[in-house]
């Protein structure tokens, strides 16, 4: 079958011809024509959102990193795609056998059907963002402390690693963000509580907050100057901690040092572990939080034991949806959300825990189950285009008949489809 008979049987259940196409790049990956990047696109890697092609992520000594040690290309992070119903960002799923190919022509950067030898349709690398090129006041480049992610979505991390990973039981598909041993970070990383920190909790949050959340309101402050456009959508995110009020007092302070509540324009979210005192998620919302996302990342306590063991050990499965509901009396419907890995239960499991959520006021999240080497999960098959489209329609319905919407918008949910089918069917 070609690639547009491909997408014309997807466009059948998802009626929408953007929608079909990304998510035919996101199941096929993309090749990369690194060579003519390289040489024919001026400042690249250096001045646009890029990512190593090949990782091997580990533990070593208690911490978790990247042992990959060729100089392996860069690749683009994300690509903006020209489709029939408007542009959408794409999340370069890098696969040397792809169909699909990124290349650079003379009429400019081309997305190429390599079996028909003839493209498709244009394409734009992301840049760096409003903060390319702006300095914070220690000398430190403000983009490396808040990216923007596609056209108008800030994340920030509150630190780097995850206690999932360093006690042995991360989610079975995560490869998380592992740094080569020789980077040095200018984030908080948790990679560092067992050694240099001997495990100690307390001296670690101290050295975390001595300079890190001053940066990153210095960060944010100097985005705002020229906010992105057409939304501002900013992400807080964090990985799990041993403890959860110590996580939630650390994520509250940096929204109040960043003075959050002072930007009520801004879409932003909070997305970490739920907290074990539901008073936490009131004080997130004085602090100017207007959303939060918490990933069970599968329906179902037993699923949710097996798939996410650390994240089951900090809290059961029934108290994690008890905090989903308490989010949605605090931050209102469609402001408490939840993340689920497609491709990690049955798709049937996954369509019905979505409905429930929903008639509850908690909008349902996707990503694409993607196999990731060095993970537990590495074989498992992913699930087909035909599905996601099937479940992608089915959410977009969901959320419809219960009044929710699906998070972001397609020019900054990179792995997702739900914003170009829900435009679509609406
Ligand atoms: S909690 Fe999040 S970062 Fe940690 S292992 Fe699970 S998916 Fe990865």
């Amino acid at each position: 079958m070609s690639l547009r008979e491909e997408m014309l049987s997807i466009k059948e259940i998802t009626r929408s011809e953007s929608a079909s196409w990304k998510l035919l790049m996101l199941t096929h990956g993309l090749d990369v024509d690194h060579m003519g990047l390289y040489t024919n696109i001026d400042s690249y890697p250096q001045d646009y959102r890029t990512k190593r092609s090949a990782k091997k992520i580990a533990i070593r000594e208690g911490a978790l990193i990247d042992t990959e040690t060729r100089d392996v290309p860069c690749i683009p992070s994300e690509v903006f795609v020209h489709f029939p119903g408007g542009r959408s960002i794409v999340k370069v799923n890098y696969r040397p056998a792809s169909p699909f190919l990124l290349l650079y022509s003379q009429s400019g950067l081309k997305i190429v059907d390599k079996n028909l030898q003839y493209p498709i349709f244009s394409a734009e690398l992301t840049p760096l963002g409003n903060l390319n090129g702006k300095i914070l006041r220690d000398g430190v480049k403000a983009w490396k402390i808040i990216e923007c992610l596609g056209a108008d979505r800030l994340s920030a991390l509150g630190f780097e690693s995850c206690e999932a990973w360093l006690s042995g039981k991360p989610c079975k598909f995560c490869d998380s963000c592992a740094p080569r041993p020789t980077e040095q970070s200018l984030k908080p990383t948790i990679n560092d509580l067992r050694g240099k920190y001997g495990g100690n909790l307390s001296a670690w949050l101290q050295d975390a907050k001595s300079a890190y959340p001053a940066r990153l309101a210095e960060a944010f402050s100097l985005a705002m100057k020229c906010p992105p456009r057409p939304h501002t959508h900013f992400t807080l995110l964090a990985g799990n901690l041993p403890d959860m009020e110590v996580l939630w007092r650390y994520m509250v302070d940096i929204c109040a040092t960043i003075g959050l509540r002072d930007y009520p324009q801004v879409d932003s979210y909070l997305n970490v572990m739920p907290p074990m005192d539901s008073d936490w998620l009131q004080s997130a919302k004085e602090a100017g939080i207007k959303s939060v996302c918490f990933h069970l990342e599968v329906f179902g306590a037993e699923n949710y034991d097996f798939v996410c063991p650390h994240k089951s050990f900090l809290m059961d499965y029934d108290i994690f949806l008890e905090k989903l509901k308490d989010a949605v009396e605090v931050f209102g419907a469609n402001h408490s959300r939840c993340g689920i890995v497609l491709g990690a239960q049955d798709m049937r499991d996954a369509a019905n825990g979505a409905k429930k959520l929903a008639s509850m006021g908690i909008a349902v999240d996707y990503s694409v189950f993607s196999p990731k080497p060095g993970t537990p999960w590495w074989n498992r098959p992913v699930p087909s285009p035909l599905e996601v489209a099937s479940f992608g329609a089915e959410l977009s319905d969901i959320y419809i008949a219960n009044g929710l919407s699906p998070i972001y918008c397609r020019l900054s949910s990179r792995s997702s489809i739900m914003n170009e089918i829900y435009d679509d069917r609406r």
